[in-house]
């Protein structure tokens, strides 16, 4: 196909194309942009600057029977429908492993990874992606209990509890103490923590909360506020002034008191709201996501534009880089 276009194209129209294509580049790694790319569930990448950072990247999207923070599993849940997906289904009970070919495919380096909380759907990936990039991670102490279990070196992994606000190369983090979501209409509740000396491989249900964090970056020209779960503590997130949110958009925010005008309001209404964590991450990057977007993204974001009718809200496509300039 580019052979037989190559063919078709005169001299000077090869010119001009060349011309947009570093163009492109140059604006691209300018150093008052940034890009974000939706990784799935809570996971986005953001480059900055020179900095490549990664949020709760959770590639491996596994194919997880019924719930992991329940013993129980729903009848729907078990006769569910997994369409042409014929990789191994996974229970509660069995050892994670990370789907190496997929995290490899999309992952060659990061400098920091950020995760909001310890659930598999967050940081079962991070111990295989920080010893492939060395990068720095930065989580609670549920997560540093897991990267040493992994053989994570030390001097990459940042313990915090929230409260800390810490300048990194060139961006700064104010990390926010924060509460899960309130799933199972309410009932879920954890206070427990992967353990120090834990063995691996973990199961599934071994991959605990370990506590909750939201995390405000300031780089150059952007503040971004990012979201792990359908839940927030106002004190702690109130006069930030993000432009772009990350907002945690599944359908457990329903439990949570005037939640879209309060996560609006406390933020002084950012400039751009992109839905985060309301994809079905139990299916591959190719598999649909309309139910998704029709049960969880799309009323949201109903609720946004009735509180902001003027802002830019952003339904993210899975893999595909969002280039954000400065104003
Ligand atoms: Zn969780």
């Amino acid at each position: 196909m580019i052979k037989k276009l190559n063919n078709k194209l005169s001299i000077p129209f090869i010119i001009i194309l060349l011309f947009f294509s570093y163009g492109c580049e140059t604006s691209q790694s300018s150093k008052s942009n940034i890009s974000l790319k939706y990784l799935g569930a809570a996971g986005w990448e953001i480059l900055s600057d020179t900095s490549t950072v990664l949020i709760d990247p959770y590639l491996s999207r596994i194919k997880l029977v019924g719930n992991s923070t329940t013993k129980n599993i729903s009848n729907s849940a078990a006769a569910r429908d997994w369409g042409k997906d014929q990789r191994p289904k996974f229970y509660r009970d069995d050892e994670y492993e990370p789907d190496t070919l997929v995290i490899n495919e999309h992952i060659s380096s990061a400098d920091y990874i950020f995760v909001h909380h310890t659930h598999f759907d967050h940081a079962a990936d991070v111990p295989y992606i920080a010893k492939k990039t060395g990068a720095k991670v930065i989580g609670t102490e549920s997560l540093s209990n897991l990267l040493r279990a992994h053989g994570v070196p030390n001097n990459q992994i940042i313990t915090v509890k929230g409260g800390e606000d810490y300048v990194f190369d060139n961006f700064s983090v104010k990390v926010l103490p924060s509460l899960h979501s309130a799933l199972r209409k309410k009932l879920y509740f954890n206070s427990e923590s992967i353990q120090k000396g834990i063995k691996v491989p973990l199961k599934i249900k071994q991959y605990v909360e370990g506590n909750s964090l939201m995390y405000y970056f300031r780089f150059k020209n952007h503040k971004v506020l990012t979201m792990g779960s359908m839940n927030f503590i106002g004190d702690a997130i109130e006069g930030l002034e993000p432009n772009i949110l990350l907002a945690g958009s599944a359908n457990s925010r329903k439990e949570i008191y005037n939640y879209t005008e309060r996560l609006l309001s406390l933020t002084n209404y950012p400039d751009i709201i992109i839905p985060t964590h309301w994809d079905d991450f139990r299916v591959t990057y190719d598999a649909s996501q309309e139910a998704a977007i029709k049960s969880k993204a799309s009323p949201f974001i109903e609720d946004v534009k009735n509180i902001l009718p003027n802002a830019e809200i952003i339904l993210p496509k899975h893999l595909e880089p969002m280039v954000f300039e400065s104003k």
